[in-house]
């Protein structure tokens, strides 16, 4: 992926087909010219960045449009959701840099659906039926193939009402029996084959308690929903394309004037090296594979938020990808990107010397220190500078030395020269071993006219490297996150989960060499560690300890690994 390909894509300011259809809606005047849209979530996990790239569309189309989006959780499910993700869900869409207007549950709608349930019996349209899931699915017969009528589907009127009054009371045990529409056992669309509109569950509801044992499936409540509170354009991912003629029918069914919310459906985001569904989302948490929802491996957004990705870059991420109507799998590398195009205009370059050896500047004065300008970021030239100490001795990476190194290393080797950032340009004049020939102190003379900034700095040399003083620096922890999975794509692998986990995904590196300045970083503070990449610190960080977690290395080294 090269820059051109994304700024060429990124001048392209056409409408995408949602918001031609609601610009066309505004010229016909349909739904009174209003514009509505809502954010669904079902509260049973944290937002992944999927759910990103829905919330962009259904809160910037109302945004863009002088329209209003609701939040609306879709809390049908008692067994799965819980508070603790309401107020995850809500936390992560202010983070992207929306508000909605209101907050709505579906379970706020269990009397008006309910009694619309009933209304559908009243006029024939839906019967208890008391088959098991499995034969109701036996019976349903293929997209070829017309389906059978269930022997309950002539149920009388009254004894449908009966029994669905007592599904709710608590008197049949789960699974025992449902409440089907009645529609078209022959219908082309499966959906319309009597589709199951209710079922028992006696889990009690984080919101009702134990005042409802019948709850109604997706399809019964998703439309009906939005036609209760004013949606206008009801905008979702493409697998419910094939759920949108039931949608309108019930819709049918229900209203009793010209307003009508529509259905959109754009591609679901997929990624490369990453499983976006929450039940494996989940499972990795309580399987203990990741340490929590925000783990900074999660494509969840509080992990993205925990690795130091920014919303900019969210948001710049999704803009480019669009919004289509046809699945694909994205490059998490074009994310990746994203993200370090952001922190390149905005963090401050620091020096941190993860894997240190020492080197010792043997002609500078012993005792002796100076005040160096780092400027903090190139990119910004309103960004100002801040001061890092010099001194004679000094910790390097440790393969910014070899000892023998081939024609084209450009680093430190025993006769060769560098600079060292914001400082002297140095010579090698040599090195110590210890016993297992591990290297422990490199020697180097400096060139006291070389200083960056004075005129004789001029010189030039083929290497800069970084570097900390021993005297002015601090240790710290340093995690390298790599990406969670080491197969391209894992939700179409059909090995277990735990077969395609990357090994490296996490590397801790303690004993790392930090510049005095970073001592004052606060949790969730972004840098860039010169040459290494962008870094921010975690929340383990303590008052002993900083921890700091790479967001996104400089380069993007897989796709150099693929020989892209
Ligand atoms: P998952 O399958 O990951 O559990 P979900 O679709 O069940 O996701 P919901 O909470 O029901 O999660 O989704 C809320 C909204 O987010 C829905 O409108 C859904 O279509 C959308 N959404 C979910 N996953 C994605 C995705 N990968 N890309 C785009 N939109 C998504
Ligand atoms: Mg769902």
């Amino acid at each position: 992926m090269s820059e051109n390909i994304l700024n060429a894509e990124e001048s392209k300011k056409s409408l995408n087909f949602i918001e031609a259809a609601v610009e066309n809606d505004l010229a016909t005047g349909k739904n009174d010219s209003r514009v509505q849209t809502r954010f669904p979530p079902e509260p049973n996990g944290y937002l992944h960045i999927g759910h990103a790239k829905a919330i962009c569309i259904d809160f910037g189309i109302a945004k863009e449009y002088g329209g209003i989006c609701n939040l609306r959780f879709d809390d049908t499910n008692p067994v799965k959701e819980d508070m603790e993700y309401v107020d995850s869900i809500m936390e992560d869409i202010k983070w992207l840099g929306y508000d909605w207007a209101n907050v709505y549950y579906a379970s706020d709608y269990f009397d008006k659906l309910w009694d619309f349930a009933v209304q559908l019996i009243k006029e024939g349209k839906a019967y208890v039926d008391e088959q098991s899931a499995e034969e109701i699915a036996r019976q349903k017969g293929t997209p070829t193939q017309s389906g059978i009528n269930s022997p309950y589907r002539g149920r009388p009127i009254e004894e449908n009402l009966d029994l669905f009054t007592k599904m709710n009371e608590g008197v049949f045990e789960e699974g025992s029996m449902v409440l089907r529409a009645k529609i078209d056992m022959a219908s082309s669309n499966m959906h319309f084959r009597d589709p199951i509109i209710y079922r028992i569950i006696k889990h009690p509801h984080h919101r009702t308690g134990t005042a409802w044992q019948a709850y109604p499936m997706y399809d019964f409540a998703h439309g009906q929903c939005d036609y209760f509170e004013g949606v206008t354009h009801s905008i979702c991912t493409l697998e419910f394309e094939v759920h949108r003629p039931l949608y309108d029918w019930f819709i049918d069914q229900l209203a009793t004037n010209s307003y009508r919310p529509h259905q959109y459906e754009f591609n679901k985001l997929q990624f490369t090296y990453t499983l976006l569904s929450k039940r494996n989302l989940r499972r990795m948490v309580e399987e203990k594979i990741l340490t929590g929802w925000d783990d900074p491996r999660m494509p969840t957004l509080n992990g993205f938020r925990r690795r130091g990705y920014t919303p900019e870059a969210i948001h710049n991420f999704i803009d480019r990808i669009g919004y289509t109507k046809y699945d694909g799998v994205n490059d998490i590398g074009l994310l990746e990107y994203a993200v370090r195009e952001d922190l390149n205009k905005k963090v401050i370059r620091v020096s941190a010397v993860l894997d240190p050896v020492k080197l010792i500047i043997v002609n500078y004065p012993e005792g002796k220190t100076e005040v160096m300008e780092a400027q903090n970021n190139p990119e910004d030239e309103n960004s100002g500078s801040h001061n890092v100490v010099f001194s004679r001795e000094l910790f390097i990476e440790r393969d910014d030395f070899m000892e023998d190194a081939p024609k084209k290393y450009f680093r430190l080797t025993p006769g060769n020269e560098v600079r060292l950032k914001n400082a002297y340009i140095i010579k090698c004049t040599g090195y110590k071993k210890d016993r297992d020939g591990n290297v422990t102190e490199v020697y180097a003379e400096y060139d006291a006219r070389t200083r960056s900034g004075m005129p004789e700095s001029g010189r030039k040399v083929k290497g800069t490297i970084h570097w900390v003083s021993v005297e002015d620096c601090f240790d710290a922890e340093v995690r390298l996150y790599d990406r969670l999975f080491i197969v391209e794509n894992p939700a179409d692998d059909r090995r277990d989960l735990t077969e395609l986990l990357n090994p490296d995904s996490l590397k801790a590196l303690t004993g790392c060499k930090m510049e005095s300045f970073l001592k004052d970083a606060k949790v969730g503070d972004k840098f860039q560690f010169q040459r290494t990449g962008y870094f921010c610190v975690d929340k383990d960080s303590t008052e002993d300890k900083m921890v700091f977690n790479r967001t996104v290395s400089l380069k993007d080294s897989w796709a150099k690994a693929k020989g892209k």
